[in-house]
C-alpha cells in the first residue's frame, strides 16, 4: 500500500520525552481525522512503547529512541518504536499479561497488552544486547476524512 506520509523522530531516552512522543505522535495522525478513540489508542501505545523503551531499555543509561510513523492510502498507519538497549530474551513471556521484571517499581506488565488490545497488530523484535523494536499498526476507520 503506498505510503502518503512519514516521519522519524530520535529522542534522549528521558522520562521528560514521553510526553513530547505522545504528543508528537498525535500532531502526525490529525491530518487523518481520526476518532478521539482512534486518536487516544495510538497515543497510549506510543507511550507504552516509549516508557518501556526507556525504563526497561536503558535502565537510566542515555541512549536514544527511535519513533519513526507512516501512514499509507488506505488510511493504515505503520508505527515503528526502537530502542538499542539491554533487549529481551524471553519475548514471549515479556508479553504476557501481568508479567514484569521490575515488580518493585510497581510496574504492573500491562504495557505489551496494552499496546496488543489498542492496535491491529504488534511484532516485538529483540535480543539481548541488542535493542527493541516494537511495530504497531491500525487502521483507521474511513467514514471521516
Ligand atoms: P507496565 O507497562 O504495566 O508499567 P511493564 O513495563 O513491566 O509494566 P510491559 O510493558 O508489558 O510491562 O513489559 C513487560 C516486560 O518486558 C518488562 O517488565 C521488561 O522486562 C520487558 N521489556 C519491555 N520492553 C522492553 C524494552 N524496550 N527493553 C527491554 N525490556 C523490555
Ligand atoms: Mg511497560
Amino acid at each position: 500500500m503506498e505510503k502518503i506520509n512519514e516521519m522519524r523522530i530520535d529522542f534522549t531516552a528521558k522520562s521528560e520525552n514521553e510526553a513530547f512522543a505522545r504528543i508528537a505522535m498525535g500532531a502526525f495522525l490529525l491530518p487523518l481525522n481520526p476518532t478521539m478513540e482512534e486518536m487516544e489508542d495510538i497515543r497510549t501505545a506510543v507511550s507504552e512503547a516509549v516508557t518501556n523503551a526507556i525504563v526497561h531499555g536503558y535502565r537510566g543509561a542515555e541512549g536514544m529512541v527511535r519513533l519513526a510513523a507512516e501512514i499509507h492510502e488506505n488510511r493504515s498507519v505503520w508505527l515503528e518504536i526502537v530502542d538499542c538497549g539491554v533487549g529481551i530474551a524471553d519475548i514471549a513471556k515479556a508479553r504476557e499479561l501481568l508479567y514484569t521484571s521490575c515488580p518493585e517499581m510497581e510496574r504492573s506488565g500491562m504495557g505489551f497488552t496494552v499496546m496488543e488490545t489498542f492496535m491491529d497488530s504488534m511484532e516485538v523484535t529483540s535480543a539481548p544486547g541488542q535493542g527493541t523494536t516494537v511495530t504497531l499498526t491500525k487502521q483507521i476507520g474511513t467514514s471521516a476524512c
